[in-house]
C-alpha cells in the first residue's frame, strides 16, 4: 500500500535481511548496557536480541543493519507505518503554533476538533470525550464514570484480560497472573473476574460436541450472581471486545447478545476497552461495529496516537458523562500537537485502504498459517482478526501444554529469517501485530517466513523444561 505510512524522502522501504548473528555486535553492547541499567521486566534474558537503530515504513533496522518487518508497530501505537508523512506534518505545525498546553484548562482548536471527530466515528450512542495520555488511565477513567454514574461499588472483568499497569489494573488484568508477577500481584476489592470465552483452552467445555461460548454467561448468571455478588451492586462489566494480549479471542456474535442482555437487566454500564482493538486493528473502525456493540464508555488508546504523540481517549454516553464530576485527564492528556497528529491518523483511517488492508492481512494470516494447525503437532491453534495474527504452541494436541522453549525457538528462527514479531517468555503465544498500512507482499512474505520457522523448528524441537 501506498497510504501515508510509506517510506519518507523518496527512498523505498528497505527488503528485510539479516547479515549478522542475532545480537550483533553493536547490539549485544547496547542490550548489556540496558541489562546492567534498567528494571526487571526490561532486562529480558535476550528475549529481543536486538536494539533499535531506524524504523522506515514497515521495517525496522537494528543498529547492525539488520532489517525486519516490523510486526510489533510499536504494540499498535504506531498503526501507519514509521513516519506518516502527515501525522508528522500536523504535529509539527500544532506545535509550531500552539507548543504544549495543558487542555484541561486551558483549550484549543485541535482539541476540540478531535473530541467532534471522535464522537462522530464512534457507535450511535456516544456523545462527549475525555482526554487522557495512556490507556490505563482511559480505562481508570472509564471504570470511574461506571461507578460516579451507577452509584454502585462492584466492577465485572474477565479472566485474562489486560487493561493496563496502574494498581486497580494491574488486578484486573490478570493475563500474566499468578506465574509471573513475583509476589506482585494486586488485589483490588470491588472487582470481580469471570472467564471469557476460549474455544482453545476452554474452561467450560470437554471432549466432543459443539463449542458454545453463552455457557459463560451460564456460569456467570447462575453462579456468580447468585452467589458472588449482587447484579443490583454491579457498576458495569470492563471488557475487550477481542481480547488482544491473551491471544486474539473474539466472543461470539450469541455471546455478546447475552452479555448485553444481562447488562440492561440489570442496569450494567458497557465499559469497552477498545484501547488495542480499535482504530483498525479488527479490520472495523471499531471492534464494537463487529457485532453491533454499543457500549456506555468506550476507550481508546495506542493507534489513536497514530504513531506521532502519546494520547488515549475517553468516549460516553450522555447519560454517563455530561453530567459527572470525575476530572479526567492530567497535565500532558490531549497537548495540541498530539491532537492534532491524532486527527491525520484519523484521516488516514477514513480516506485510505487501510480498513480493507486488514481484513486481507486476515486472509492471508489464515491462508498461509492456518494450515500448520494440521501440519504441524506443537501449533494447537491460529487466530486472526484483522491485522492480528497469533499462534498457540504446545507440546502436544493432547495434553495443549505450552511450549516455551518452541515458542523461543520459532521466535529465533523468525528473527534470523527478517520476522520481528511479539513472542514473550511468559505467555504461550506468538502474536504478528504490523503496522495496517504493510504492504501486501512484505506481509505474505513474513507470514511464510513465520511457517518456515515453524517447519524448521519442528524438524528438530528443543527439550521443554520439566
Ligand atoms: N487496555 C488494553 C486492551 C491494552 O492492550 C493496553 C496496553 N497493551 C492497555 C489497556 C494499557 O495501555 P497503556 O499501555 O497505554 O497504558
Amino acid at each position: 500500500m501506498t497510504v501515508d505510512g510509506a517510506p519518507d524522502a523518496g527512498g523505498r522501504t528497505p527488503w528485510p535481511g539479516v547479515r549478522t548473528p542475532l545480537p550483533g555486535p553493536r547490539s549485544a553492547e547496547l542490550l548489556a548496557r540496558k541489562d546492567a541499567v534498567l528494571n526487571g521486566p526490561l532486562r529480558d534474558g535476550g528475549n529481543v536480541p536486538v536494539v533499535l537503530g531506524r524504523k522506515t515504513g514497515h521495517v525496522l533496522e537494528d543498529v547492525d543493519g539488520n532489517v525486519f518487518a516490523d510486526h510489533l508497530s510499536a504494540w499498535g501505537a504506531a498503526p501507519y507505518g514509521a513516519q506518516p508523512r502527515s501525522v508528522r506534518a500536523a504535529v509539527q505545525t500544532a506545535w509550531d503554533r500552539y507548543g504544549m498546553e495543558i487542555a484541561q484548562y486551558l483549550v484549543s482548536e485541535p482539541v476540540v476538533a478531535l473530541a467532534e471527530r471522535l464522537v462522530a466515528l464512534a457507535p450511535p450512542g456516544i456523545t462527549r470525550a475525555a482526554p487522557s495520555v495512556t490507556g490505563t488511565e482511559a480505562v481508570e477513567a472509564g471504570v470511574k464514570l461506571a461507578r460516579e454514574s451507577t452509584g454502585r461499588p462492584i466492577v465485572l472483568g474477565f479472566l485474562g484480560q489486560y487493561h493496563g499497569e496502574s494498581t486497580y489494573l494491574t488486578a484486573a488484568a490478570s493475563t500474566d497472573l499468578p506465574g509471573n508477577t513475583s509476589n506482585n500481584a494486586q488485589y483490588a476489592p470491588g472487582l470481580v473476574l469471570v472467564p471469557y470465552p476460549n474455544r482453545f483452552r476452554a474452561p467450560f467445555h470437554r471432549g466432543p460436541g459443539p463449542y458454545d461460548d453463552t455457557i459463560y454467561l451460564d456460569y456467570l448468571e447462575t453462579w456468580v450472581l447468585r452467589h458472588q455478588v449482587e447484579p443490583s451492586q454491579v457498576a458495569g462489566v470492563l471488557v475487550e471486545p477481542v481480547a488482544g494480549e491473551a491471544g486474539i479471542l473474539a466472543p461470539s456474535a450469541a455471546w455478546w447478545a447475552g452479555l448485553t442482555d444481562l447488562a440492561t437487566r440489570y442496569g450494567w454500564k458497557i465499559v469497552l476497552d477498545e484501547v488495542q482493538t480499535g482504530l483498525g486493528r479488527c479490520g472495523e473502525v471499531f471492534a464494537a461495529d463487529l457485532w453491533g456493540l454499543r457500549p456506555d464508555v468506550l476507550l481508546l488508546g495506542k493507534g489513536l496516537a497514530a504513531g506521532g504523540q502519546p494520547l488515549a481517549a475517553v468516549l460516553g454516553t450522555e447519560e454517563v458523562m455530561a453530567g459527572s464530576h470525575a476530572h479526567l485527564g492530567g497535565t500532558f492528556a490531549w497537548e495540541p500537537a498530539a491532537c492534532a497528529g491524532a486527527l491525520a491518523g484519523l484521516d488516514l483511517l477514513t480516506s485510505g485502504g487501510v480498513l480493507e488492508n486488514a481484513r486481507s492481512m486476515q486472509r492471508t494470516a489464515e491462508r498461509v498459517l492456518g494450515p500448520l494447525v494440521e501440519e504441524v503437532e506443537q501449533v494447537g491453534d491460529v487466530r486472526s482478526v484483522g491485522g492480528w495474527a497469533c499462534l498457540e504452541l504446545v507440546t502436544d494436541m493432547a495434553s495443549i501444554a505450552p511450549a516455551p522453549a518452541f515458542q523461543h525457538a520459532v521466535h529465533r528462527a523468525a528473527l534470523r529469517r527478517g520476522v520481528l514479531a511479539i513472542s514473550e517468555p511468559d505467555k504461550p503465544l506468538y502474536r504478528m501485530q504490523p503496522p495496517l498500512t504493510m504492504e501486501p507482499e512484505l506481509f505474505e512474505w513474513s507470514c511464510e517466513q513465520v511457517a518456515d520457522a515453524v517447519r524448521e523448528v519442528a524438524a528438530d524441537p528443543p527439550e521443554e523444561d520439566a
